[in-house]
């Protein structure tokens, strides 16, 4: 599938919001919201009023990008989400949540869902001892995730593991310091959710 694979920092300079997508480097200076906040490709300087429409595509580019996921992907959560009774933006988000490269995220096993989705995609993990790859992988109460066995002489493992728990591990997950594995425990609770994201805009915008 097509993927974007331009700077991760156009992608927050494009919706004027810190997405947290190179992990350490989004806490200082460095970061290219905290220098400019312009749009990539905007030299005028000038605020321009966003109309109704705008702000709601802007919203879900957001959760799209925070996330790692294309636009036919996303519909098709999206579709998944209006056919479930209940809140749909709530629904929307609890499949974001558990998307196995936000899984491994949460568990503190890689700094962003960037790095996240690429560990995956190159194999490191099983899912109740299955090696799985696929970063859109919605993972189930019960579901274990391991590092694979043979990854973990590798220096990187070694590297990636050290200081862990990095981050509060969500109330969903529970985590084996010890052996290194995660295990869902419970569906994402409201509280657990992406909370920076206003879904109330994003289910306007395909609503039309
Ligand atoms: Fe976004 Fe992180 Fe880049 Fe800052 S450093 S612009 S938060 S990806």
């Amino acid at each position: 599938m097509a993927r974007y694979t331009g700077p991760a920092c156009r992608l927050c300079r494009r919706v004027g919001e810190k997405l947290f997508l190179k992990g350490e480097r989004c806490f200082t200076p460095r970061c290219a919201i905290e220098k400019r906040r312009t749009s990539p490709g905007d030299h005028s300087g000038r605020r321009r009023r966003v109309s109704d429409r705008g702000l709601q595509l802007k919203e879900k580019q957001k959760a799209r990008y925070m996330h790692g996921v294309m636009e036919k992907q996303f519909r098709r959560y999206v579709g998944m989400a209006f056919k479930k009774p209940g809140v749909t933006g709530q629904y929307l988000l609890e499949l974001l949540e558990r998307r196995l490269d936000n899984t491994v995220y949460r568990l503190g096993f890689a700094e962003s869902r960037r790095q996240a989705r690429q560990l995956v995609l190159h194999g490191h993990f099983t899912v109740n001892s299955r090696k799985t790859n696929i970063p859109s992988y919605l993972v189930r109460t019960g579901d274990v995730i391991a590092w694979v066995e043979t990854r973990k002489e590798k220096d990187f493992y070694k590297a990636q593991v050290s200081g862990i728990p990095k981050r509060p591990v969500p109330s969903w997950l529970s985590l084996d310091i010890e052996q290194m594995i995660g295990t869902v425990v419970s569906q994402p609770a409201e509280e657990d959710l992406e909370s920076g994201i206003d879904t109330r805009l994003i289910v306007e915008y395909y609503s039309r």
